[in-house]
């Protein structure tokens, strides 16, 4: 499913443009525009999903697989060794601003606990 109003969704199809690091079959990586840390890279389904748990309530294995891209673009990054962060913002109160899935893959810094 797309949403023709969705910007992630205009990144998917090319419409919007972006810094992309990695395509799989059902995941597109790129660049965050507004990085936090030396690696900020967003993980984002093909398809489109609000968040983490309307995602996981489909149950088509697409977590499964947004995970290991996730992992593919960490290790591309360099920052497997020295860890990297997978977050999920989910809802307007946790700082979502984006209601198509992504995951922020973050590391080359120092990150704290626990996150502001
Ligand atoms: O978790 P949240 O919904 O706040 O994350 C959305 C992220 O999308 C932000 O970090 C923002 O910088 C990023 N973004 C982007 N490219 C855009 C619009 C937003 O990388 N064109």
């Amino acid at each position: 499913m797309v949403d023709p109003d969705c910007l992630f969704c205009k990144i998917v199809k090319g419409e919007v443009p972006a810094e992309i690091v990695r395509e799989g079959e059902r995941t597109v990586a790129f660049r965050d525009i507004n990085p936090q840390a030396p690696t900020h890279v967003l993980v984002i389904p093909r398809e489109h999903h609000a968040d983490a748990a309307t995602a996981a309530a489909a149950d088509t294995g697409l977590l499964d697989a947004l995970v290991r891209e996730a992992h593919e673009v960490a290790r591309a990054e360099g920052v497997v060794d020295s860890g990297y962060r997978l977050v999920f913002n989910t809802g307007t109160g946790a700082g979502q601003t984006v209601f198509h899935l992504h995951g922020h893959v973050l590391g080359g810094r120092g990150l704290n606990w626990p996150p502001g």
